[in-house]
């Protein structure tokens, strides 16, 4: 039996083990830190966490969910949609929780790996599906820890922390923070958010699902697929405003310049929120919610740069103490340093972290040289600025299955060639130095400037790519070839 460890119990954990077990694999283990599944959903807990992408896409082509609330649905609706899913692929009892995966080295036969505790384990392919977003980001900012209140992460929420009556100081303006701030305006006695950078926003396309709409898709699950097409559809128009499309890109922008001069009427405020960087260089941030909580008398937008924290607040450039009870850092994740600090070793020594030391890399975002048998799930330029990140889960885990089915009849290692990883790695980074993403510094970015999270096509055109896996791309390995230990599945 060709055994498959999976890091991680996330959408693409899932993914991936539901795709193997379809298949008729069986030796599969999902290694999951925590003692819950969900991944991101997990972990934030922040009041007003949502998805910001339409359910009808953010769901498994193979479980479309007739019971969403609304088309964006809460996060605690997400979290259960992730465990019926595991459930019901039999994914739910592969999971073994509460083990940390400390490194993973190849001994040129297989997998070893090593927990946290000590405790090794041996698997034939490893799959880290760790995701992108799962280690948050706190800047060092002068005097940070002289803070006397409490002070979180907004994807390390502590519900204990009291909101209602207190002053709360929110740093930064991102996709976490704008679903924050509107929530708890009002509870809190004063909410002051800090902004580097004006976020571009637009209009939520939000709305209940009534118990009629709920009934139909029931009843006839091909028009959950039409609503899916037609969501599909809408980011296409997306993701054409962001490739600069001469047409659509000032429409988009237009939409959101109306958006401001409708629910912003202070020009000085107004000003404050209109972004200065390029559309979409940054996540766009859809929204009804965000403007109209910053005109709120008890909420105050404060450009000034941070200079320091203070025992009782924040500090500006301009001499203002900016007295807080309590601090928030939605200051995002570390999303370029793909599966630290997990140390994985490949063949002959070679550690990750140096092989990557340039910025992370993959073919087809999955597969490194060096690393046999390594299959990453939402690796290197694999995120998507505007679809569902589950359509790119879906395609790995189709691939996955593949290499898993080949590995198995073979017996062989499989590694990726060395000259097809850097042709297409060339290819990728050509196509993204074109790209928004290069326009700003964001989460997409290495310092160095390499964009190293997101793919630069349609995402139609990454399933394309990783239909087939093509033996081709990998190197023959005859004469090494490990001892057949069992049959597929
Ligand atoms: P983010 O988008 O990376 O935003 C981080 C914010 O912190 C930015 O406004 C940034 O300013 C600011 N910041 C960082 N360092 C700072 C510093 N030293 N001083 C002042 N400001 C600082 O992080 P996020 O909001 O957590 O979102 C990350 C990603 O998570 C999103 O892009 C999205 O993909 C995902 N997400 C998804 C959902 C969902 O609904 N599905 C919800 C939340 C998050 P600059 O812009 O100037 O860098």
């Amino acid at each position: 039996m060709t055994r498959v460890a999976i890091i991680g119990a996330g959408f693409g954990g899932v993914a991936a083990a539901a795709e193997l077990l379809r298949q008729g694999f069986r030796d599969i283990v999902l290694l999951e830190k925590a003692d819950r599944l969900g991944g991101v959903w997990r972990d934030n807990t922040y009041p007003g966490c949502a998805c910001d992408v339409p359910a009808p896409l953010y769901s498994f082509s193979f479980a479309l969910n007739p019971d969403w609330s609304r088309r964006y649905p809460p996060r605690e609706e997400i979290i259960s949609y992730l465990n019926r899913c595991a459930e019901k692929s039999g994914v739910s009892g592969l999971i073994r929780f509460g083990v940390e995966v400390a490194s993973a080295s190849w001994d040129g036969r297989q997998w070893c790996i090593t927990l946290t505790d000590g405790v090794t384990l041996e698997a034939d392919v490893l799959v880290p599906a760790v995701g992108q977003l799962s280690r948050p980001s706190i800047p060092s900012l002068p005097g940070a820890e002289t803070f006397r209140g409490p002070a979180m992460h907004t994807a390390q929420w502590d519900p204990d922390v009291p909101v209602d009556g207190r002053r709360i100081g929110v740093i930064g303006t991102g996709a976490s923070v704008i679903q924050l701030v509107p929530e708890i305006a009002g509870r809190a006695d004063r909410v002051t958010v800090f902004q580097r950078t004006a976020p571009w926003t637009l209009p939520k396309p939000d709305r209940r699902y009534g118990p009629v709409r709920r009934a139909a898709y029931r009843k006839v699950p091909l028009l959950m697929r039409l609503s899916r097409a037609a969501t599909w559809g809408l980011t296409l128009i997306q993701g054409a405003a962001v490739a600069g499309n001469p047409v659509v890109n000032p429409l988009v922008r237009g939409y959101s310049w109306a958006q401001r001069r409708w629910q912003v009427r202070d020009p000085e405020l107004r000003a404050k929120v209109t972004p200065v960087e390029p559309l979409g260089c940054k996540r766009v941030l859809f929204t009804n919610a965000w403007l109209p909580a910053l005109t709120r008398p008890d909420v105050d937008l404060v450009t000034e740069k941070i200079e320091e924290i203070t025992p009782d607040g924040v500090r500006t450039a301009d001499g203002v103490e900016h007295p807080c009870d309590v601090l928030v850092y939605g200051t995002g994740f570390a999303a370029t340093e793909f599966l630290a600090p997990i140390r994985i070793t490949g063949r002959d020594g070679v550690r990750l972290e140096d092989e990557w030391r340039g910025g992370a890399h993959a073919y087809l975002g999955m597969t490194v040289p060096g690393f046999p048998n390594m299959f990453l799930i939402y690796g290197p330029n694999t995120n998507t600025g505007n679809t569902s990140v589950i359509y790119f889960h879906e395609s790995q885990a189709r691939y996955l299955a593949q290499a898993v089915r080949r590995v198995a009849a073979e017996g062989n290692p499989l590694e990726v060639r060395a000259e097809r990883a850097t042709v297409y790695d060339q290819e990728i980074q050509e196509r993204l130095a074109d790209s928004v993403w290069t326009g700003c510094q964001s989460w997409y970015r290495t310092a160095s400037g390499r964009v190293v999270t997101n793919w630069p096509g349609k995402a139609v055109e990454y399933r394309r790519r990783t239909a087939r896996l093509d033996p081709a791309d990998f190197i023959e390995r005859v004469e090494e070839a490990a001892p057949q230990r069992a049959e597929a599945g």
